[in-house]
């Protein structure tokens, strides 16, 4: 192929006034609604694939059990939190914000490198967007075509059937899908209540299901790639997350332009790119963009484009890949490396951060101990001379077992009485006491003293906490 650079250069100058609007907003604010035509190719099947597996895991999450506790459970109202079967108590908000941080990393670094992966094969939008509600439109109302004719005609037998049936459907979904969110926070034996039980029984719960489900239906009914380009704060980031080196889908404009129509008259030009101009790969964008002028915020890289222009090259005997995986640098340069040094150096970044955070969750203690001494009280001083300090002790079991707990003196010699009869915290609880601890007044000094306890299970030590303890501020021979 030989076209004149300057020719390229134009694409990049070309006119920008895409950018001040969003495709799916008229001139006049209306919504534009996008039909876009059922995709095909070998990057939709292999999303169809993965969106199969990745339903597979949000439906039958909920039933998945590790030591018999749920794979996941979020449940915000109660402050309980179960993670890959450990539980975690507000008390581990350190964990949960190192967990968020290395979150956020990992998607500030990963789509500076690897552009919007996450929204075209792993977001629940898309997924349930393209991957369930549009199959379902397709299989009822047709392709795009189809779809605009039934909208554009009068209400009759076949419209009200189609849409009648297309919308039971979507509502049918949408309660699976709350339900199943339901089930994220609540568990699923509660939710399977709510299903069961009469809806008074559980009023709130069945509330938030019907609540849940109105936004699902909402959503991919009506209000589709608005989330992606209007409401989500991922979305609205990418301006910053992404640069020149990023891979995103992209349309090779030194191969494709100047693009223009293939006549069956007339050879094209030495000049003329391998874009035919088609707008096969607009028609099937579920944002509506053009992909040939750049990189823009409303493209969830969703890769339908790449096998409308694969299909188009085929026909017309061209290498596939005019719109691909590609960084705006590679397809200028040529360069078409995914491996650079900036990918390394995010990685291992990501790396430690993960292997911080996975060190931090191995040595969790299993527990959580306050040991303060009771408020309003200083000392005693026993008929023997002796000093005693009284504590009280609040314990968070974090696991789901009973934990009986026994409590001793670590490096010192004393006494040490639990109030009341041995501790045992019942699985997954909280359990409060009190305790005595009495020192010779040789061993002590006037005034504060610290010294620490360690709370044992099963004979081994757990947890160790450091506690003060007060004496008298006098000489002990005065005493
Ligand atoms: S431009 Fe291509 S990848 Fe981006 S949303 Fe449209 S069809 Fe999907
Ligand atoms: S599908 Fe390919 S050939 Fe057709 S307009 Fe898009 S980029 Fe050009």
């Amino acid at each position: 192929m030989n076209v004149d650079p300057k020719a390229k250069e134009k694409h990049e100058l070309a006119n920008e006034s895409f950018r001040d609007s969003i495709a799916t907003v008229g001139k006049k604010g209306e919504r534009v609604w996008v039909y876009p035509k059922k995709p095909k190719g070998s990057f939709y099947n292999a999303r169809t694939w993965v969106s199969l597996l990745l339903l597979a895991i949000f439906f039958g999450g909920p039933f998945l059990k590790i030591g018999g506790q749920p794979l996941l459970l979020l449940n915000f109202f109660e402050r309980k939190f179960i993670i890959f079967g450990l539980a975690f108590w507000p008390q581990d908000f350190h964990l949960f914000l190192l967990a968020m941080i290395t979150f956020v990393v990992f998607i500030v670094l990963f789509t500076a490198v690897f552009g919007r992966v996450w929204c075209g094969w792993a977001c629940p939008q898309t997924i349930f967007m393209e991957m369930v509600y549009r199959k379902i439109e397709y299989w009822i109302e047709g392709d795009a075509r189809q779809q605009k004719k039934l909208n554009a005609m009068p209400l009759n037998g076949e419209k009200f059937f189609k849409k009648a049936l297309k919308h039971i459907i979507f509502i049918v979904i949408a309660i699976m899908i709350g339900n199943m969110f339901m089930a994220y926070i609540v568990g699923i034996g509660e939710t399977l209540k709510i299903i069961t039980a009469s809806p008074a029984t559980h009023m709130t719960g069945f509330i938030s299901v019907m609540v849940f489900s109105g936004i699902f239906y909402f959503v991919f009914s009506r209000f589709r790639e608005q989330a992606c380009v209007i409401v989500c704060p991922y979305g609205r980031f990418q301006s910053v997350l992404l640069d020149k080196t990023s891979i995103v889908i992209s349309y090779d404009f030194l191969r494709g332009e100047n693009r223009g129509k293939l006549s069956r008259k007339k050879e094209p030009g030495p000049e003329q790119g391998d874009c035919v101009d088609c707008y096969q790969c607009v028609d099937v964008c579920p944002t509506g963009i053009d992909i040939r002028n750049g990189t823009q915020l409303e493209c969830v890289n969703c890769t339908a484009c790449i096998d409308a222009c694969d299909t188009v090259m085929d026909k017309i005997n061209k290498p596939r890949g005019l719109i691909k995986y590609a960084s705006h640098d590679a397809i200028k340069t040529g360069n078409h490396k995914i491996i650079t040094p900036r990918a390394i150096g995010y990685t291992i970044l990501l790396f430690g951060l993960i292997v911080l955070l996975t060190i931090l969750l191995l040595l969790r203690s299993p527990i959580e101990v306050t040991i303060l001494r009771s408020p309003g009280t200083m000392y005693s001083i026993l008929a023997d001379g002796h000093i005693n300090n009284l504590y009280s002790v609040k314990i968070i079991n974090k696991t789901f077992n009973e934990m009986p707990l026994e409590f001793r003196l670590k490096d010192i010699d004393g006494k040490l009485t639990l109030v009341g009869s041995n501790m045992v915290i019942k699985a997954d609880g909280i359990g409060q006491t009190a305790l005595i601890v009495e020192f010779a007044p040789e061993v002590v000094k006037p005034g504060k003293n610290s010294f620490t306890i360690e709370v044992l299970h099963n004979g081994e030590v757990i947890e160790t906490i450091d506690t003060g303890f007060v004496a008298p501020e006098v000489n002990n021979e005065k005493r």
